[in-house]
């Protein structure tokens, strides 16, 4: 196992690229620690698996370097960086057994038969797969494909770090959960340095001690899920995490005051003068409804969604979203809304500014 550092790394597909916009993947310096649980979460499209193929080595970089425990790995090959990476889409040898196919990392290392047959049996169990041991791959669903491509990731145990690339997306949905939950005890059980890319905040969330977030290219917070949820640094994380996500308004602010078209808010942090396109964002758990004071909006619809209700308004087209608990009344007099004044974030061209307790 192996901390990866990143060391002014960038990507490019392009031969010459002029701008920030021809990188898929733009600056990044990151530690990822020794035997940490990390998502890599963000949009179709984002630059996941470039950052992951990149660690891997199936992808150099047209930027920076690579190194593992302080060695530079970015010229070495894959086989050389000794890391086990799962695709989205089984990569399973189709004339061999489900045996063979999980006990082909460990033959291929010299690994000992007594343990490989243990270790195998032990894997197969983790993936459901006791009773098809003997079965070609070959006529299996992609669904068993898929769990024999995550078994085979999961069978070394001496690998530098492991690295998912969205494994579960053509898992039946019953055993997704189950899975997931299979991989986070192996990472209990072996402490493997574990990189799991979706792009489900759910799974993010559960799977993870820390969540990296990307956007257009570029890693826009790292964090555990509580700061994630509290402290958005972007209006990218605040507006994808959370369900639904936060509520984004353009504002005026002073001090400790943020002013919409007249309606004054107060905040418990106080901000400097700040410039560029200026926003608040509550997320809904912190928004309420009210008769009397706040912001005039237009409510379009009530859901119950069991636990708790979200109410779908609208203010001058920008949907805000509140929610509600269960049991609340919402009269028709409830046409205005409040924040909680200390769940409040400043927003200066989509970057959190950090306030000063007022
Ligand atoms: P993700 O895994 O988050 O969906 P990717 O890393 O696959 O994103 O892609 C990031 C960006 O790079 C996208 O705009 C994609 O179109 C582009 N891209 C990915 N692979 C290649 C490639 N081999 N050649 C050119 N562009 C690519
Ligand atoms: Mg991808």
């Amino acid at each position: 196992m192996a901390k990866i550092t990143l060391d002014n790394l960038a990507h490019s597909y392009l031969r010459n690229p002029k701008s920030e916009d021809d990188f898929a993947l733009k600056e990044l310096n990151h530690d990822w620690a020794d035997g940490e649980a990390y998502a890599l979460l963000g949009s179709s499209g984002c630059g996941k698996s470039t950052l992951l193929n990149i660690i891997s080595g199936l992808l150099h970089p047209s930027q920076g370097r690579i190194l593992f425990d302080g060695k530079d790995v970015t010229n070495a090959p894959t086989t050389e960086r000794n890391i086990a990476q799962v695709f989205q889409f089984p990569v399973v040898y189709d004339t061999m057994t489900v045996r063979e196919n999980l006990a082909f990392p460990l033959k291929n290392r010299g690994a000992d038969a007594a343990y490989v047959a243990a270790r195998v049996q032990e894997i197969a169990g983790m993936i459901g797969m006791e009773a098809t041991l003997d079965r070609k791959a070959r006529g299996l669903t992609a669904d068993a494909k898929q769990k024999i491509s995550l078994g085979r990731g999961m069978v070394r145990e001496d690998v530098n770090a492991l690295l998912f690339d969205e494994p579960l997306t053509v898992i039946d949905p019953h055993m997704k959960w189950e899975l997931r939950t299979q991989l986070k005890s192996l990472h209990h059980s072996f402490g493997h340095t574990m990189i799991y890319v979706t792009h489900d905040q759910t799974e993010a969330l559960t799977f993870a001690d820390k969540v990296v977030v990307m956007y257009d290219g570029r890693v826009v917070q790292i964090g555990t899920p509580e700061e994630l949820f509290e402290r958005p640094a972007h209006t990218f994380v605040g507006y994808f995490i959370g369900s639904p996500g936060m509520n984004l308004l353009p504002a005026e602010i002073a001090g400790t005051t943020a002013r919409i078209d007249g309606v004054n808010i107060p905040m418990a942090s106080g901000y400097g003068p700040l410039s560029g396109k200026l926003e608040i964002g509550v997320r809904p758990e912190f928004t309420r409804l009210s008769a009397t004071e706040g912001l005039p909006v237009r409510i379009r619809r009530i859901e119950d969604v069991g636990r708790h209700k979200i109410v779908r308004a609208d203010f001058q087209g920008t949907e805000i979203n509140i929610i509600a608990e269960e049991g609340a009344s919402i009269g028709a007099d409830m046409t205005k809304v409040t924040f909680d004044a200390a769940q409040i974030n400043v927003y200066a061209n989509d970057w959190r500014v950090q306030g000063e307790a007022a």
